[in-house]
């Protein structure tokens, strides 16, 4: 049987490129994307019957798994009680109150489609209340496909970014100041020279978007002292790392108070969610109490809400943080030391239920360094690793994740081809 193959050629007759996201086109590692049947816990089965053990997880969302029984039942109950109303629902109050109670940062909050609808209206709101414009990113980090912060840097730290994607005017990108991740002195000195410019910095707390890079002490605190002291704005973005390190945002664990969070993934349980909230202040400048626009036919729909609402329920109940720390603590024991053995360079970095492999001496602690990884090593990681069943992301720079179902067979299915391919670069 090859339906996958032939399934790929039918869809890009009518799918740019065949797919409806980039990345799972498999440009990165070349070959043909596996289009998936059914999920199963850690398990993703393909329409030729192949079945991997999942460390996608559709991209962070299911942190439970596929097809939670929790989950499933109150999407399906939602389902028969109805889709979608256009009017408020009671499922949107108590995920509001859910998400407060779990970040104290965020005292109000608004549920959008995707963590790019939430990035894109924290900005305008961050923009709307400074009366500023310029907005600070940093290299590597990943917010979304909102034109303004599809932006890379120019040549040093200090250069205004050009577009990253055709079709997004340089006078919008302009508008943005691309920096060094983990670079502090920079950021200071930037902020020395333009910080009164500044409407907000936006940051991923853990970078989740070039493999994981890790906030080097100070950092984080750096820039919410200095966002504080140019009366800018800090935004989280927390969509990859909300709800994933600790029942609330990674802000919970390193005692940062942002004045505004994106919320995305996780809180969607697999169906389409984003979300920002923050200080009482900021976000009641939005309509209908204030003059931001903002709005969506979707926002807040019932099912997604269903589904986030159980799977935020299975968390705070059963607290699997340690556990998936403890699981991912030995999956990089095992792999690292069979590449130290090996003498192959892999860097590992990880935080909780995710991490970032890189085929590189290390550490890797910036967007510099990520990009020296060796990328065709990793391209034959992947090839090696999904004929043994397991799914890793098709591209070097994205995250591996685990889940509460990945249980000792499916890691151990993973750390022994991790471990054969080793031995076969030795
Ligand atoms: C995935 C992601 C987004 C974008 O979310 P979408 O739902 O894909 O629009 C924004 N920020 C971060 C940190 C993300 O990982």
């Amino acid at each position: 049987m090859k339906r996958n193959e032939d399934l790929f050629t039918r869809a890009r007759n009518t799918i740019p490129g065949g797919v409806n996201s980039p990345v799972r086109a498999f440009k990165k590692v070349g070959g043909t994307p596996r289009f998936i049947a059914k999920g199963n816990g850690p398990y993703m089965f393909d329409v030729e019957g192949n079945v991997y053990v999942d460390h996608v997880l559709s991209w962070g969302p299911l942190i439970l798994g596929h097809c939670h029984p929790e989950v499933v039942s109150a999407v399906k109950a939602q389902v028969d009680a109805g889709t979608s109303f256009g009017a408020p629902t009671e499922l949107e109050v108590l995920m509001a109150e859910e998400i407060c109670n779990a970040i104290p940062s965020i005292e109000k909050v608004r549920f959008v489609n995707s963590g790019t609808e939430a990035t894109m209206s924290a900005i305008r709101l961050a923009r709307a209340y400074t009366k500023r414009s310029l907005i600070v990113k940093f290299e590597g980090c990943y917010h979304g496909h909102v034109d303004s912060l599809l932006a890379k840097a120019g040549s040093g730290a200090m250069t205004f970014s050009l577009p990253d994607s055709s079709g997004v005017p340089r006078e919008i990108t302009s508008t943005t100041a691309v920096l060094k991740y983990n670079d502090i002195r920079g950021f200071n000195l930037f902020m020395d020279e333009n910080g009164d410019k500044v409407a907000a910095v936006i940051v991923e707390p853990v970078a989740g978007n070039m493999g994981v890079v890790l906030p080097e002490e100070g950092f984080l605190e750096t820039l919410r002292q200095s966002t504080l002291e140019h009366k800018a704005l800090l935004i989280l973005d927390e969509v990859i790392t909300g709800f994933r390190l600790c029942f609330g945002g990674f802000q919970n664990i390193v005692g940062i108070n942002p004045d505004i969070t994106c919320l995305g993934k996780i809180i969607g349980g697999g169906m389409p969610v984003g979300a920002f909230g923050g200080r009482s202040d900021i976000m009641s400048m939005l309509a209908p109490d204030g003059p931001v626009y903002q709005a969506g036919t979707l926002s807040g729909n019932p099912v997604a809400m269903a589904a986030g609402l159980a799977t935020l329920k299975v968390l705070k109940r059963e607290n699997p943080y340690p556990i998936l720390e403890k699981t991912m603590d030995e999956f990089v024991d095992e792999i690292t030391g069979a590449a130290n053995k090996a003498g192959i360079a892999l860097s590992v970095n990880h935080k909780g239920s995710m991490a970032g492999l890189f085929f590189n001496e290390g550490p890797v602690n910036s967007f510099d360094v990520v990009i020296e990884s060796d990328t065709k090593t990793y391209s034959s990681l992947f090839h090696h690793m999904l004929e043994r069943g397991v799914y890793i992301a098709p591209s070097p720079f994205e995250a591996f994740f685990i889940s509460n179902a990945h249980t000792q067979d499916a890691m151990g299915k993973t750390i022994d081809g991790m471990k054969e391919y080793i031995m076969t670069r030795v």
